[in-house]
């Protein structure tokens, strides 16, 4: 069976203290509740250790919301896949729509990125999707084909099962736009038809892909509900813990 994922982003937000406050938030929300899903916190680099060892020993677990792709040397303000998962980080975005678009990583780099997190025993979570013009000039498919098979192709099948995808629009991150449930699950159904050409369909089965994109409480159960969607990946209403647990149980 498919694992459901539900992760919150925290992006540039929380030090390590409010980090540690809203870890233990959601510890207490989550207690007695039976989630149908994985939760998977990423906050900002400062906050790993401390927010995983709040969650040590309880079923939430802790990513990277980015890495650097070489694992050691002269590379100054970068951080690599084995530090990450010496600290006890269990997951790492790869090509966030933030880091492709406001930082220029290209499919190459989250190509190596996404390598490096799998070396280092680390579940990527292989971030893809069109701009609002790619979108309206209908390259959605085609511009996201590219990413998935740039990223994934070559991999070992023990690799792929590792592999987590997620779809988020870039024209809906952020941006309060939501895609409609039968927006993302085509390009689901897209990107599950693309794992399958390149692994096979067993394999690509398996894998989970989640939607991302100015998921919200209030948006999150029809979400849920598209075909092959299999989780969410949010941002800003991650950094609460009420809307977040409402996203985690979703009416
Ligand atoms: C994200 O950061 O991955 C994201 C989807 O952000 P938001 O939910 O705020 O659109």
């Amino acid at each position: 069976m498919r694992r459901r994922i539900v992760a919150g982003n925290w992006k540039m937000n929380k030090d390590h203290r409010e980090g540690a406050r809203l870890a233990q938030e959601l510890l207490d929300g989550l207690e007695g509740g039976d989630p149908v899903c994985e939760v998977v916190l990423f906050p900002p680099y400062t906050a790993l250790p401390a927010v995983t060892e709040i969650l040590a020993g309880s079923a939430v677990r802790v990513g990277a919301q980015d890495l650097y792709f070489e694992e050691r040397g002269a590379y100054t303000g970068e951080i690599s896949a084995t530090m990450l998962s010496a600290l006890g980080v269990s997951f790492a975005l790869a090509g966030h729509s933030e880091r492709r678009h406001v930082f220029g990583e290209n499919d190459e780099t989250v190509a190596r990125k996404l390598r490096a997190a799998l070396g280092a025993g680390l579940e990527p979570i292989l971030c893809v999707g069109e701009l609002l013009e790619e979108r309206e000039a209908g390259n959605a498919s085609r511009v996201v084909e590219t990413q998935v098979r740039t990223s994934l192709e070559g991999l070992s099948a023990d690799e792929f099962s590792r592999v987590v995808v997620a779809y988020e629009p870039v024209w809906a991150i952020g941006t309060g736009r939501t895609a409609t449930p039968d927006d993302a699950a085509q390009i689901h159904t897209v990107i599950r038809g693309i794992l399958g050409s390149i692994f096979d369909a067993e394999a690509s089965s398996l894998t989970p892909i989640l939607y991302g994109g100015s998921v919200k409480p209030s948006n999150a159960r029809e979400l849920l509900d598209a075909e092959n969607v299999d989780g969410l990946l949010v941002g800003g209403a991650s950094l609460e813990a009420e809307s977040f647990l409402s996203i985690i149980f979703p009416a």
